[in-house]
């Protein structure tokens, strides 16, 4: 094929172009009214109160940390295997990451080894946890919260893999992946390679009223428009206080926060992904079924990603179709001579250096680490046509025969 296929790849429509270009006629150009339109739809798809729409995955993963107040001294849970920033967040607010290892049937934070962390020091000593819903798995987030109410501590749900999954909790309610029923706050990135691409974007998503609120203020360097928590007098901002109000043009800094606004067009762009969500939905569930059709039956391929044990119950979001092998860089190779643009995911986040400087090493997390000697994921987006995914197979089948 001459074509080249990548793992991942965003699909712009025209209705895509139209929703953009309207934008761009209107009065608006940053935050207005098609973020708050956005924030709405994410909130009805995703099944929580509120979201809030920030600059990117990474901001919003910040903000959350700065919103549950991490601090100096802090130690915060995260997964070896997941993108860095996942990890990131912990250290932008002066927290400590404690790594704890995968599970290696889901590839997801293993709740009993969390457990033993937990046990093997005092009480208080850990202060939150960032499970992540890798590859599109959706995390069990009701027995996160159960551990994480007997230890104080908070959960925020890194969902970028899989919005669209669920699971079933044990009262045997279905919950989509970053609905915030049982994590403090959930978070979405809107990259290219993600399910919904805006360019760039997050989304931070709650059902925290207060949470809710501080995230609007710190979005927006801090500062606050509502006049009934102003910490000034009128007087002090040259108001006149016999009419009991502030002057119209200000504004509060009440603490130190950020730039981390989504543009109108952005969130235009957004909001018409999200209208097709979930057919898209429909051709990653396809495309992953026949991959699993395909390699179930071949010696050499274990395929991670299978899966919906339990019928209705559970749907992965499949952001990611993985599959692990012996021979992982003659694969990877072979199938960039073939022009498939196979990837990686993750180098695992303790052993980059910087982690690594701070105390790390290899061994540490076992499960991880040997997860990532044999990954590789396939190409999976809805725009994916079956001869391409039949060629990708076809390619992959002969060489691990080879
Ligand atoms: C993409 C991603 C992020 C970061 O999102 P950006 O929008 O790129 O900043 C965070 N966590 C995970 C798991 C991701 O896949």
């Amino acid at each position: 094929m001459n074509q080249i296929i990548p793992y991942g790849k965003q699909e712009i429509t025209e209705p895509d172009l139209t929703a953009v270009v309207n934008i761009l006629k209107s009065d608006f150009l940053t935050q207005g009214p098609a973020v708050g339109a956005f924030e709405k739809a994410f909130s009805e798809y995703i099944g929580c109160k509120y979201s809030v729409a920030v600059a990117n995955g990474t901001a919003a993963l910040h903000l959350c940390a700065m919103a549950l107040n991490v601090k100096p001294g802090d130690k915060v849970i995260v997964p070896p295997i997941s993108f860095a920033a996942s990890a990131n967040c912990v250290k932008y607010c002066g927290g400590d990451v404690v790594f704890s290892d995968i599970d290696a049937s889901t590839l997801t934070l293993d709740i009993e080894k969390v457990r033993t962390l937990l046990k093997s020091a005092p009480m208080g000593t850990y202060q939150g946890i960032i499970p992540v819903d890798f590859g599109g798995h959706p995390v069990q987030m009701d027995a996160f919260r159960t551990l994480a109410e007997e230890y104080g501590m908070w959960i925020i749900e890194d969902a970028c893999h899989a919005p669209g999954g669920y699971y079933t909790d044990a009262k045997g309610e279905k919950q989509m992946a970053g609905n915030g029923k049982y994590a403090d706050l959930a978070i979405f990135s809107f990259h290219p390679v993600k399910h919904i691409a805006a360019g760039e974007g997050g989304m931070i998503t709650t059902n925290d009223e207060a949470l809710y609120k501080r995230l609007l203020t710190l979005r927006t360097h801090g500062i606050t428009r509502d006049q009934s928590v102003f910490k000034n007098s009128i007087a002090e901002v040259g108001g006149d206080p016999t009419t009991g109000q502030y002057p119209g043009w200000y504004m509060e800094m009440q603490e130190l926060g950020y730039n981390y606004r989504l543009t109108d067009f952005q969130a235009a762009l957004g909001q018409s992904q999200l209208e097709r969500a979930d057919s898209g939905m429909e051709k990653r569930l396809a495309i992953a079924a026949k991959y699993e059709a395909a390699f179930s039956t071949i010696k050499g391929i274990h395929s991670t990603y299978v899966k919906n044990p339990s019928g209705e119950k559970f749907r992965n979001g499949h952001h990611l179709y993985i599959i692990e092998v012996a021979d992982r860089l003659g694969l990877y190779n072979y199938l960039r001579s073939k022009n498939i643009l196979a990837q990686i995911h993750y180098y695992p986040i303790h052993l980059m250096p910087y982690y690594r400087a701070l105390g790390s090493k290899p061994g540490d997390m076992p499960v991880a680490e040997n997860y990532y000697a044999h990954c590789i994921s396939l190409p999976m987006y809805p725009s994916l046509k079956d001869e391409e995914q039949a060629y990708v197979i076809d390619c992959i089948i002969k060489y691990i025969n080879e």
